[in-house]
């Protein structure tokens, strides 16, 4: 039996992760449950998956929840209560599935506490990938992609020698304003976003992989994950989400991992690797498949993404600072302060702030993602007044 620990077991990986485990009750148990504000959700979690333990990081969330809670789960409160949910010695597996910069120092510390990690959260790799694959490796800690594209090429990987890698080809959806011109991009609403054509995710991704930031992450997360270059990195555009990523050797052969755009299948690769277990999850049949395209994504149009592509190749600080000033940036989005091109602009001003750190401690880390922050919600405010005086 493997017991998991699932950071974020109430947002749309962890719903889905659990749903996994509830389909392997006999391997998988979800023994430790941890979610930020939702305590609704995690108290129907905790009736039916009795976990050892349940963390509420909002101390106001768990009060209500100990407040009516009479089972026999453990309920936690705040960061203490997530890094418990981390290092629990009882825990084989963390899935990180927080959203964002926060799932740091959890990530961190489920390591030092030799956990394997499935990892559902990109922002720690962007922000800390030097640090966080070196740690891994002094422990002794596998690290095992959620992301579909990154389960994909873990997936093509199995079985060959990586140094005959000569490249990825990371997969994009292009997301739900494909083909558009700047111009028809400026009065996007959130809603709009929101209409993701193939997967259904979290808020904050959504709008990711709108403003194609979510792929310059992505690029990010694999050249940490798989120890490649950016030029061995190749992006392709590819509508119909069925092929996940592919990997090209040296000799020419390109492997590809093809399946129904569902996160059901990554997350259960990465909870039983290396085994592949029956699931009720929707296959691929190719006698209704229809095309499979390909196209260069719109890198003039979709700033995000070379902007973040930029911070990758800048390196040191700069991809901490990148993701720092997305994630303000998205927030600010979806609360109708600032348009959808804003994002991209907010991001190349504080960039454009930052001066490098070429080998940054943890300590710089923090510091950087704390100073970013800050700059960007100044320039939201400036771009904020600005609208608002005409
Ligand atoms: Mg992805």
């Amino acid at each position: 039996m493997k017991y998991v620990s699932i950071l974020g077991s109430t947002g749309s990986i962890g719903t889905q992760a659990l749903e996994v485990i509830a389909n392997n009750k006999n391997l998988l148990k979800a023994q430790i449950i941890a979610a930020n504000t939702n305590d609704k959700l995690l108290e129907q979690q905790i009736e039916y998956f009795k976990p050892k333990t349940a963390v509420l990081v909002d101390k106001k969330a768990a009060d209500r929840l100990v407040s009516r809670y009479r089972g026999s789960t453990t309920i936690l409160c705040g960061e203490e209560g997530l890094m418990e949910a981390a290092s629990d010695p009882s825990i084989h597996t963390v899935l990180t599935a927080m959203v964002g910069f926060v799932g740091l120092k959890p990530t961190l510390a489920a390591i030092e506490a030799k956990k394997d990690i499935a990892l559902a959260n990109k922002e720690t790799l962007v922000a800390a990938g030097e640090i966080v694959m070196n740690e891994a490796k002094k422990n002794n800690v596998k690290i095992l992609p959620v992301d579909s594209e990154h389960s994909a090429i873990f997936q093509c990987l199995q079985g060959q020698h990586s140094h005959q890698v000569k490249r990825i080809i990371l997969t994009a959806s292009g997301g739900p304003f494909r083909g558009k011109s700047k111009n028809e991009l400026k009065n996007i609403t959130t809603e709009d976003c929101l209409a993701h054509p193939n997967w259904a995710m979290g808020k904050k991704i959504t709008v990711d992989s709108a403003t194609l930031a979510n792929k310059g992450l992505e690029a990010i997360e694999a050249k940490w994950l798989f120890d490649l270059k950016y030029s061995q990195i190749q992006i392709s555009v590819h509508p119909q989400s069925i092929i996940h990523s592919m990997v090209e050797y040296n000799d020419g052969s390109i492997l590809a991992q093809l399946g129904q755009p569902d996160m059901k299948l990554p997350i259960q690769y990465a909870l039983t690797y290396p085994e592949r277990l029956k699931n009720p999850f929707p296959k691929l049949d190719f006698k209704n498949m229809k095309d499979l395209t390909f196209e260069q994504p719109d890198k003039n149009t979709f700033q995000c993404l070379s902007l973040a592509l930029a911070a990758g190749r800048i390196a040191g600080t700069m991809p901490c600072v990148f993701n720092a000033a997305n994630e303000v940036a998205v927030y600010a989005f979806l609360e109708n302060k600032i348009n959808f091109l804003n994002i991209s602009e907010v991001i190349r001003e504080v960039m454009r702030n930052h001066k490098r750190i070429k080998n940054p401690s943890l300590e710089d880390i923090f510091e950087t993602d704390n100073k970013a922050r800050i700059t960007a919600l100044k320039i939201i405010e400036n771009i904020y007044l600005e609208k608002h005086s005409k």
